[in-house]
């Protein structure tokens, strides 16, 4: 490849005999390479590596005429060290001022970037506002999805999701995000680095919480996303007969359960520490859809969910 650009030494006068071989050798440059490293010419010599290139440096220098790739302006270039040599020899070189413009377009077409984001996710956000988008998503979502907000950062968000192990809470912040509750920011389109989320989302989600617990109205969800039920059965600390009640306890629950006359359930109840309970009553016909596989925990109960939820 014939080279576009033109190299000349530049020595000081009046060097020694070894200052010239010096600067002649570390100076050398061949197919834009340098031919020898200040190490091999310091082999043989009492001199140092560091040495060779103090003397080599004090003593000469290159000047390279190099065209500009962007504006194609021919440009005398003084290079004082083997590093800049290779940045001024590289087919791509581009003089200071192109290098300033295009650092400056480069800048410039990040921030417009930046801006267009910004105002996508005001944009999503206003249209999640507008369309009340919470009221698409079942009480035990928006609960999960209230201790999630409540993460100090993006770090502690995916580390809590990891350790709850379970997929739906994925799902929550996943169908939060196609909503506009929240806005992830992805890497690669995958990874979640990031998350922003409209001022007073909690505020608006728990008001709305609370209009629906006060409403309450019955069957508000045609097909209730957790059909089953399940509560802690108390040890009764009091039990002095084999007549009294083995659990004592009162329970209240955060919505409606309905259950159907005529319709097989299946109970279970199982142990819980300090000699406690958990009962879970599911319909049957639920328990054959998911492949007939018991669980070995039993339903859980929201409440019981969220206490999980540590940051
Ligand atoms: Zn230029």
């Amino acid at each position: 490849m014939k080279e576009i650009y033109q190299i000349e030494l530049v020595k000081a006068g009046n060097l020694t005999a070894e200052e010239n071989e010096i600067v002649s050798r570390y100076w050398l440059v061949k197919d834009g390479l340098f031919c020898e490293k200040p190490s091999e010419i310091a082999k043989n010599r009492p001199l140092s590596t560091l040495e060779v290139s103090k003397i080599a440096k004090k003593h000469g220098h290159l000047l390279i005429t190099n065209k500009c790739s962007c504006c194609q302006t021919e440009r005398k270039l003084k290079a004082t060290s083997q590093a800049l040599t290779k940045r001024y020899l590289i087919s791509s070189w581009d003089c200071d001022d192109c290098a300033k413009e295009k650092k400056v377009a480069k800048k410039e077409r990040l921030e417009l970037i930046e801006i267009q984001l910004k105002e996508d996710r005001a944009n999503k956000f206003q249209k999640a506002i507008a369309e009340k988008s919470w009221t698409k998503f079942s009480k035990e979502e928006l609960h999960a999805l209230l201790q999630m907000l409540q993460a100090p950062t993006a770090k502690h968000l995916i580390a809590g999701l990891i350790k709850l192990n379970d997929k739906s809470y994925w799902k929550i912040l996943h169908k939060a995000n196609i909503h506009g509750m929240v806005d992830l920011v992805k890497k690669d389109g995958f990874y979640i680095t990031d998350y922003t989320y409209p001022t007073n989302i909690t505020e608006m989600i728990q008001e709305y919480l609370e209009s629906i617990s006060l409403n309450n109205p019955p069957n508000e969800f045609s097909s209730p996303v957790h059909p089953e039920m399940g509560f802690r059965l108390v040890k009764n600390k009091n039990s002095r007969s084999a007549e009294d009640a083995l659990y004592f306890n009162d329970v209240t629950f955060d919505r409606d359960i309905l259950i159907k006359a005529n319709t097989l359930y299946s109970y279970s109840v199982w142990p819980r520490e300090n000699g406690d309970a958990w009962i879970s009553i599911t319909p049957s016909d639920n328990i054959l859809k998911s492949k007939n596989i018991t669980r070995p925990n039993g339903p859980q109960h929201v409440g019981d969910v969220i206490k999980k939820w540590k940051y």
